[in-house]
């Protein structure tokens, strides 16, 4: 018996180690929990159990750990406390705010585009078909940029109360929006402006204050946070109401005992993001500069998705990559090299499909004879993995090249 365990337990604590050694390049899918995220949600869990809306000592010091992180977020934001709503992530937030748009705010049409997540894209759609809504693409060039004259002429040429929804940050190719400039162009036509910045929140600056936005999301576990935490920030004077009825919670927008370990979580990690923005930045900005450079010294033919390699025009943590060869397998390859990137594109049935955002921004050639590949760094990215992704990659393009050299000969 006592054999059995010793093998058991060799087998298992090397199943940890090579866990740890994973090169974990997928950071836009989630991050991994920083150590002080897991000791403050721990210290929640064993202390802070109260119930926030209980009257007791024990509950209120639960409401209070919540009305910190609430103001934490509204500093960052530059906006009123009151203007956060804790949600359970990002689907949550965009969610609940494109379908109180037009449930309770009249809207009767939404301006959107092919380039938004799903939790978006599939919400807009649901609203088309059970409310009726009329829902306008604006279509990105091969960039992915959009023409902000059109979006203008769109909104000049309806009566109809509208909502534009925007992503701020693509999270597959990392294209910024100048969101700025579209909250003005909404606000002069009187649209209400929606951005998705899960991406974006917590890795760089946004003031509220300067932008005028009415709608945000944002989930914790893109910035090493916990996951089933997040937040929609609501402009005040907007008149939007929760999609989850039942108490009074997050003054009734979101009905619901709230994740007071969670929330907590989530200002743990915004405050670690906010303390080394700038270290943080440039380190990744560094990583995925040398990414680039080895990528295109090392791999003939590599080219780099719509903005994804521009450093002002493109989130900081995305490197969206177009590799000279197909191979729907590149995904599962990397994987059984100790590598976790993400294919770019969903792949439901085994067989991959491209995504919405690569069919909008590749032409047929690209999609036919080559492989999307997003890579995402975190501040724990080190030059030592890039080393690594691009030998896995060169050797996975080599069996590609011989190929084409022989059709070449043919
Ligand atoms: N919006 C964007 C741009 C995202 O990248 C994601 C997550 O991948 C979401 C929304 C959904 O966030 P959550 O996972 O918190 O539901």
């Amino acid at each position: 018996f006592e054999f059995f365990f010793f093998f058991y337990n060799r087998k298992s604590a090397k199943k940890k180690v090579q866990k740890m050694d994973k090169i974990y390049l997928d950071n836009a899918a989630t991050t991994p929990l920083a150590e002080e995220v897991i000791d403050a949600m721990v210290q929640v869990m064993k202390v802070n159990y109260g119930n926030p809306s209980s009257t007791h000592s024990l509950g209120q010091e639960a409401k209070i750990l919540i009305e910190n992180v609430r103001r934490e977020v509204a500093d960052y934001l530059h906006v009123s406390p009151s203007e956060i709503i804790f949600t359970s992530c990002g689907t949550e937030s965009n969610n609940m705010i494109i379908k109180s748009c037009v449930n309770h705010l009249g809207v009767e049409r939404i301006i959107s585009s092919p380039m938004e997540h799903k939790c978006v894209a599939e919400t807009v759609l649901d609203m088309k078909k059970r409310k009726g809504v009329e829902v306008v693409y604006l279509r990105p060039d091969h960039k992915g940029d959009f023409n902000l004259e059109e979006l203008q002429e769109l909104l000049k040429s309806s009566e109809k109360k509208t909502l534009v929804s925007l992503m701020h940050a693509n999270n597959e190719i990392g294209n910024l929006l100048d969101i700025k400039k579209v909250a003005q162009i909404c606000k002069e036509n009187n649209a209400l402006f929606h951005s998705d910045t899960v991406q974006s929140m917590a890795h760089m600056e946004l003031d509220f204050s300067e932008i005028p936005v009415d709608f945000a999301s944002c989930s914790a576990h893109k910035f090493h946070g916990p996951k089933g935490s997040g937040f929609a920030f609501v402009r005040k004077s907007s008149g939007l109401k929760g999609i989850i009825t039942g108490g009074p919670q997050e003054r009734t927008l979101r009905a619901g005992t709230e994740n007071v370990c969670g929330i907590v979580g989530l200002g743990k990690a915004l405050e670690l993001s906010l303390k080394n923005m700038a270290e943080y930045s440039a380190h990744i900005k560094a990583i995925k500069k040398y990414t680039v450079e080895k990528l295109s010294a090392e791999i003939e033919g590599i080219k780099f998705n719509a903005r994804s390699a521009e450093e002002d025009k493109s989130l900081y943590t995305v490197l969206s990559l177009l590799l000279p060869f197909k191979d729907p397998m590149i995904g599962l390859k990397l994987d059984m090299k100790g590598i976790a990137v993400s294919q770019g594109s969903a792949c439901s049935s085994g067989a991959a499909k491209p995504s919405m955002v690569m069919m909008m921004i590749l032409d047929e050639e690209e999609m036919q004879d080559s492989t999307p590949l997003r890579v995402s760094f975190s501040h724990l990215t080190t030059k030592e993995q890039i080393d690594a992704l691009v030998e896995a990659l060169k050797e996975i393009a080599e069996p590609f090249k011989i190929e084409k050299t022989n059709i070449a000969h043919r």
